[in-house]
């Protein structure tokens, strides 16, 4: 007999022959608007079980990839800093380890958890960022650890014109000036995209890739906590994942499903196929 324990379907394989290590951050917290994130992961795994392993898009099947799903780091809900600080040491072991952390939020806050492991050995990182959001606040209501402000503290971390931001349809006035300064952002859709990952790929420039998920439109993608009209659809995000799967990726993450705020399930279904594009379009 086996165990009872639930992974991302077809990612049983051992943590030692896996280059891509997932892990589930269900943390909340700073969300500005409605709250549900921290659920986003168990659901993503409970519900990947109602789609196939293999792909059609990419002819390849999770079932001949190893893949490690350890599961949901136990998150403090009441501080950021604390939460931040266990995601880093997570994605600090796995690429002491030489395998590729992929992480499920969470809402995207999460994300500067990793970064900062991932700058840490990789001092030339670059981001490319899907959001319907700019993400750029430098700070949310006084505070600078929020889900607003994540791409803002990213860019803290690794300077002018590394972060490539796409799908972006959303923010301050103050966020957009920022950009035009500091950023790379493409508004509305994946416009660019391809040539920006053409460059990065022939530099073999070491790249994070966060997808919050709400880059998608609210239509297919109603189950996040900052709905955003005006979004891509499926095949054009799953065509992007595959241009930015060229480049060099050393960390990843998928964010901001919070599975109750659609019961049909049909958001948490999207979530899962975008996870599942992603690793295997993700060459580890
Ligand atoms: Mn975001
Ligand atoms: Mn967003």
């Amino acid at each position: 007999m086996n165990r009872n324990i639930e992974t991302f379907i077809g990612c049983d394989s051992g943590y030692e022959e896996s280059g891509i290590i997932l892990f589930g951050a269900p943390f909340d917290s700073t969300t500005s608007f409605r709250p549900g994130a921290r659920f986003g992961s168990a659901a993503i795994r409970h519900e990947s079980f109602g789609i196939e392993t293999y792909s059609p898009y990419q002819d390849k099947d999770l079932m001949d990839r190893k893949v490690f799903d350890c599961g949901d780091l136990e998150l403090c809900f009441g501080s950021a800093e604390s939460a931040l600080f266990d995601i880093e040491n997570q994605t600090r072991m796995i690429l002491d380890d030489g395998k590729l952390p992929l992480m499920i939020g969470g809402e995207h806050l999460v994300t500067l958890g990793a970064v900062r492991a991932v700058a840490a050995k990789y001092p030339d990182l670059q981001i490319i960022h899907f959001d319907a959001h700019a993400d750029l606040r430098d700070d949310y209501l006084g505070v600078k650890l929020s889900h607003a402000c994540v791409l803002r503290r990213c860019h803290d971390i690794i300077g002018d014109g590394k972060i490539h931001q796409f799908c972006i349809r959303s923010g301050d006035r103050e966020e957009f000036v920022f950009a035009r300064e500091h950023t790379d952002m493409h508004k509305f859709n994946f416009d660019g995209l391809g040539e920006v990952c053409e460059e990065l790929a022939k530099n073999n420039t070491p790249v994070y890739f966060t997808i919050d998920l709400d880059c998608i439109d609210p239509s297919l993608f109603c189950g996040t906590g900052t709905p955003e009209a005006g979004g891509v659809n499926f095949n054009e995000l799953l065509s992007a994942i595959l241009t930015v799967s060229k480049t060099n990726i050393v960390g990843a993450d998928i964010n901001e499903l919070a599975p109750m705020l659609d019961n049909s399930g049909a958001s948490t279904a999207v979530a899962c196929k975008v996870l599942r594009e992603l690793i295997l379009s993700i060459n580890k």
